[in-house]
């Protein structure tokens, strides 16, 4: 397969030089120069200064030493002030191929090269151990935190040793999160508990906005693939752009979304505006001047970031809600950091805290996919911190908000 992403150079770290995932990636550009380095130091001697547009252009190849698997940095930096749902991430990778106007990453990584991650059989044994440390408990996880989990997994198939792994951990779901049409190999995989999910917007968003992303045409042609072959799939709204014509944009990619995804296959859906830290939005200026994702009023919310006023948020909320239930029945909606009184004004339901955002989301995936046996949630189970290995002393995460117990009569018992 060819893709749209053009490297300079492959360097590899020498303890990684052996690995599988380098073997892969090394094979796939017979084309490139590599360069063996001793260390993180020596390779960012070299690479770490150049500007991050000219640092896509390498690939860095080494094994990461700490924990692959943390808590979703919302949870942790914001859910002070807006509901988050307990989800964990895996920095399988950092830095990413494709070049979305918006993306955060740009005020985010100090090494501007893109970094692959070769010691895949850590995250499996951690993933492991985080499936035993919470026995009866539906853990959500998923890749794509720091990249778009799908760009290069036609060469490193990450997913298919995950997808291997989690086949063994009944409580372990699965998210792999792109904006690519690279599933062909995952149909080739004797696996199928994996949400597969896309992060969508209209037309005229992807072609102006998401530089190197397939166009939507093509992610559409592969959702319809994952659809028919039986994964779960996840659609992400994130971030939903305002723009001259958003009514009728958003209405014409949900239609063409009903088209190819039947909802009964659908695990969740998130919906989330545009939001930039202050600093993001100047480097957003410096590297895409012509974008047109900086219209619309924009304030400081509670976090810091700069988010649409709420009566635009509200506005877009409702009505692209409103078209998701014309197209999908009822599906599993949420939001990813919004505050409670858009949560109740838009989807009805005022969740007490994560712990019970994350139960709902339980109990759906037990209920819509009985296929691939989750464990029944127990509301009690989701009060509790997610722990990371059996018998540690500190959870993974102690949650930043006081657990006030599960609301036995939430507004959102209607999803
Ligand atoms: S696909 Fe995701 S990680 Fe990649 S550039 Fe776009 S927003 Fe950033």
């Amino acid at each position: 397969m060819t893709f749209p992403y053009k490297f300079k150079k492959i360097f590899v770290h020498r303890e990684a030089r052996e690995d599988e995932i380098t073997r892969r990636i090394l094979n796939a550009f017979p084309q490139l120069p590599v360069e063996e380095v001793p260390s993180e130091a020596a390779f960012l001697d070299i690479v770490g200064a150049v500007p991050l547009t000219e640092g896509k252009k390498y690939l860095w190849l080494s094994r990461y030493k700490g924990n692959f698997i943390k808590y979703c940095p919302g949870a942790t930096g914001t859910s002070r002030h807006y509901r988050c749902c307990n989800y964990l991430v895996i920095n399988e990778a950092t830095n990413c191929p494709i070049e979305c106007s918006y993306c955060f990453l740009q005020g985010y990584v100090t090494n501007p090269a893109m970094t692959i991650y070769t010691n895949y059989q850590k995250i499996q044994e951690e993933l492991q151990q985080l499936s035993a440390a919470n026995p009866g408990r539906i853990v959500r996880i998923g890749t794509g935190e720091l990249t778009d989990s799908l760009a290069l997994d036609p060469i490193v198939r990450l997913s298919h040793k995950l997808a291997a792994t989690v086949a063994e951990l009944p409580n372990i779901v699965l998210e792999m999160k792109t904006k690519t049409n690279h599933i062909d190999h995952l149909l080739e995989m004797a696996y199928r508990k994996m949400v597969v999910s896309w992060s969508v917007n209209p037309a005229w968003i992807v072609q102006k906005v998401e530089h190197k992303a397939a166009p939507l045409e093509q992610r559409l042609a592969a959702m319809r693939k994952v659809n028919d072959a039986g994964f779960m799939i996840g659609l992400h709204f994130d971030p939903i752009i305002y723009y001259k014509n958003w009514r009728e944009g958003y209405r014409e990619l949900i239609a063409a979304l009903a088209e190819v995804i039947d909802g009964s296959r659908i695990a969740w859906i998130s919906m989330g505006s545009f939001r930039t830290p202050p600093p993001l939005k100047e480097n957003i200026r410096l590297r895409f001047p012509k974008t047109p994702i900086l219209a619309g009023e924009q304030i400081r919310g509670k976090d810091g970031k700069m988010r649409y006023i709420k009566p635009l948020r509200l506005e877009m909320y409702r009505t692209i809600y409103q078209y998701l239930k014309e197209a999908f029945g009822d599906p599993y909606v949420y939001f990813c950091m919004e505050s409670l009184d858009l949560w109740k004004a838009v989807l009805g339901k005022a969740p007490a805290n994560s712990g019970e955002v994350d139960y709902y989301f339980a109990r759906h995936v037990h209920r819509q996919f009985p296929e691939f046996q989750f464990p029944e949630p127990e509301p009690a189970r989701y009060q509790q911190p997610i722990w990371h290995a059996p018998g540690e002393a500190t959870a993974l995460w102690q949650a930043p908000v006081e657990f006030v117990g599960l609301n036995t009569t939430p507004t959102g018992e209607a999803q």
